[in-house]
């Protein structure tokens, strides 16, 4: 996967690029990722990338041109035509399910905003998509299109050391994760669950799956209006959720 970032901090990328997962992504060959300062095409005396509002107001606006000649520079495939996301707190919110989406692309290309917003022209005529990491507004594009790009790179097929580790994250199968635990099985005055020690597989599992829907229960109820439960599954959670209701006093 080839993945191009488009802003005016590069340098703000850098030490995300190089670490962790995506810095052994890259060494792997499975995923290139580049910064590309769009200042570079701003082709004015003193290359502003930015203007006043037509209309009025306060703030900058982000210049159509720099930013078209930037994406039109960048080499392509024809087989594999870039997705090209607008980072924007006006966008779809970003989900498990659009990272596996974009996972499959061969070239994403990401903007990053900065200042007051972007010329509407850029929105309506080059970008394929647009992403908000939240309902809150930061002051440029670059942690979300870092916070998008982490949650990509992770799920291409040799990027974790343990795919499996993905496929039981929260979200992957709809659902929040089960607890962990770990060496040692008493810290303090607290244990570690006796099922987990028991070694019998079955067991482990049906515990995981109830822990799972509990809490999810607990925390996002309404992740579980979507989620794929058997109908033994969602008797059960309709008693967890009675006896809920009954502990706050509902
Ligand atoms: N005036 C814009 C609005 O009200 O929608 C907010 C502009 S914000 C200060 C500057 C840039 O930060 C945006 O263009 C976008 O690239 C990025 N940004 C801010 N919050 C974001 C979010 N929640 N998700 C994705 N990008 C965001």
């Amino acid at each position: 996967m080839r993945v191009d970032v488009l802003t005016l901090f590069p340098e703000m990328l850098e030490g995300v690029f190089g670490s962790s997962i995506l810095g052994k992504a890259q060494e792997k060959g499975l995923a290139a990722l580049r910064a590309v300062n769009f200042r570079d095409y701003a082709y004015n005396k003193h290359r502003t990338v930015d203007d006043y509002p037509y209309g009025g107001g306060g703030g900058m606006v982000l210049k159509p041109d720099p930013v078209f000649a930037a994406v039109e520079d960048l080499p392509k495939d024809p087989d594999a035509p870039p997705r090209i996301i607008l980072m924007c707190p006006q966008g779809e919110p970003f989900t498990q399910r659009r990272a596996e989406e974009l996972a499959e692309q061969r070239h994403l290309v990401f903007i990053c905003g900065h200042y007051e917003g972007y010329d509407e022209r850029i929105r309506e005529h080059l970008v394929t998509d647009e992403l908000s990491i939240g309902d809150y507004v930061l002051t440029g594009g670059e942690l979300p299109a870092m916070v998008v790009i982490d949650s990509i790179v992770r799920l291409l097929p040799g990027a974790l050391g343990n795919a499996a580790s993905a496929a039981s994250d929260s979200f992957s199968d709809g659902l929040l994760e089960y607890p962990h635990y770990t060496r040692p099985e008493r810290y303090r005055q607290w244990d570690v669950p006796e099922v987990l020690l028991s070694g019998h597989h079955g067991r482990i599992e049906a515990w995981r799956r109830e822990q799972s829907l509990l809490r999810t229960l607990r925390r996002r109820p309404e992740l579980l209006e979507r989620a794929q439960l058997s109908e033994r599954e969602r008797a059960w959670l309709a008693e967890q959720r009675r006896s809920i209701e009954l502990e706050s006093g509902e």
